[in-house]
């Protein structure tokens, strides 16, 4: 049995949960690989490791003094007092601090917190440190290359019983040092456990796993012991973040199952989000809700368009010249929408936009609603359940909010209402209750 296991910044935020994370890992022999995060808050307020070294980077560049960087300094130095070492830390602080001098790299720089504490894990352990730029592999332009980095990142484990690997960053093959997207330290934990085939990846985080909706909306929501990668995919999609949403994929592809645990809580049970194989779908029709808001929606009338070749095509090119993404294409027989996330939008865009599209394809009618929130309501159980759009539908109205969108995903796992703004919370609150209380 291997597991591999991912702490997140809160749990590797000072001496004492360090401590704790190393007891989690050494507690069970089958924890061989231990992925960490850089130390985030120690309390409201405090002060993210990546975040200092962001805010280093944007000194660098604008040549002002690098406080940040101080900040920095004193947090390492105060863990490895606290853990007791007697590893030069100092000296290798200094040397990053020259290297993010000399490499005026973002990437690079806002790595470092990540470089930095898993070499403190790795002298506090004493097991191996393995950098990730020598083994998770980034294209030039930034992507993850996965062919690569799994075979690199297998060869690097063989041989080793356990090892700490730093999170959130890789290389290209010029050496260039790129990140994931924030938090990101999870695709790294997911990457690992794919490389050597575990039978486990642990996400340890600072929160008992998932809740079937946000509790800063509803009132202690009951939690998601349960969920399968596709239905965990759609949620975290839509904003329920406790796991990055990229970081799916490389263990879906080995059928390896992901365990949500707490490390200020070790004894709560958790989520697990299993492989479509040995998943068995909760006794509820819905698994969970998760939402966003601030959508623009693109309504798109013409009669016979299904007659129409092309039709389509000419819309996506207008889309495509604007370098504009879209998040979902509900369609009917004479209509067809486009969903923007609205943080995507350049000033005047969705103005030219129209004009382009109504001059590609002419439509009867074009409408844009501005300020949408969607909620996703997921679950497998929704295809097995007659009447469950019908009872989802009636809360929304009961709740006396208008219905703006609706797209159901081809695979019956989710439905997607889009309303006002406004209306977001209460609608919220309103599925919630129909399906959880
Ligand atoms: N330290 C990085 C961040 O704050 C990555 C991570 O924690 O996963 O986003």
């Amino acid at each position: 049995m291997i597991k591999v296991c991912k702490f997140g910044g809160t749990s590797m935020s000072d001496g004492t949960n360090i401590r704790r994370v190393a007891d989690i890992f050494t507690s069970d022999p089958s924890r061989r690989y231990l992925v960490v995060s850089a130390p985030g808050k120690r309390f409201g307020g405090d002060a993210k490791i990546t975040d200092l070294l962001y805010d280093t980077h944007r000194a660098l560049e604008k040549g002002a003094p690098l406080t940040a960087y101080l900040k920095v300094k004193e947090r390492f130095f105060g863990i490895v007092r606290e853990l007791g070492l007697s590893f030069d830390v100092g000296r290798l602080l200094a040397e990053t601090e020259a290297q993010i001098v000399r490499e005026r790299n973002e990437a690079f720089t806002a790595s470092r917190g990540e470089y930095l504490a898993a070499q403190v894990m790795a002298e506090f352990l004493e097991i191996p440190f393995i950098d990730a730029k020598d083994v998770v592999r980034f294209t030039r332009d930034g992507r993850l290359d996965g062919a690569q980095t799994f075979s690199l990142m297998a060869s690097a484990l063989r041989g080793k019983r356990c090892a700490v690997i730093a999170g959130f960053y890789g290389a290209d093959d010029t050496g260039r040092v790129h990140t994931f997207s924030r938090g990101g330290s999870d695709v790294t934990g997911a990457i690992v456990a794919r490389a050597v085939g575990a039978d486990l990846y642990e996400n340890w985080t600072d929160v008992s796993g998932f809740l079937a909706c946000d509790p800063k909306i509803v009132d202690a929501p009951a939690r998601i012991t349960s969920l399968s990668y596709r239905e965990l995919r759609e949620l975290s999609y839509m904003g329920a973040n406790v796991l990055h949403s990229e970081s799916i994929f490389p263990v879906r592809e080995a059928n390896i199952p992901i365990l949500i645990k707490n490390t200020f809580r070790p004894e709560d049970e958790g989520t697990r989000i299993m492989p479509a194989a040995g998943y068995i779908p909760s006794a509820r029709p819905v698994t969970g809700i998760a939402g966003k808001k601030d959508f623009a929606v693109i309504f798109i009338e013409k009669s016979l368009m299904n007659s129409e070749i092309g039709f389509a095509r000419k819309i996506l090119s207008v889309f495509e010249r604007h370098a504009l993404n879209f998040e979902h294409m509900p369609s009917g027989i004479d209509t067809i929408s486009f969903v923007i996330d609205e943080g995507e939008l350049q000033e005047g865009m969705l103005e030219e936009i129209r004009r382009e599209i109504c001059e590609e394809v002419s439509p009867d009618q074009y409408k844009t609603l501005t300020g949408i929130a969607l909620i996703a309501v997921v679950g497998h159980g929704m295809s097995r359940t007659v009447g469950t759009a019908a009872r989802l539908f009636d809360a929304i109205a009961r709740a006396g909010v208008n219905v703006r969108m609706i797209d159901q995903g081809s695979s019956e796992l989710n439905i997607i209402v889009g309303v006002d703004n406004e209306n977001y919370e209460r609608t919220v609150r309103a599925v919630y209750d129909e399906f959880f209380r």
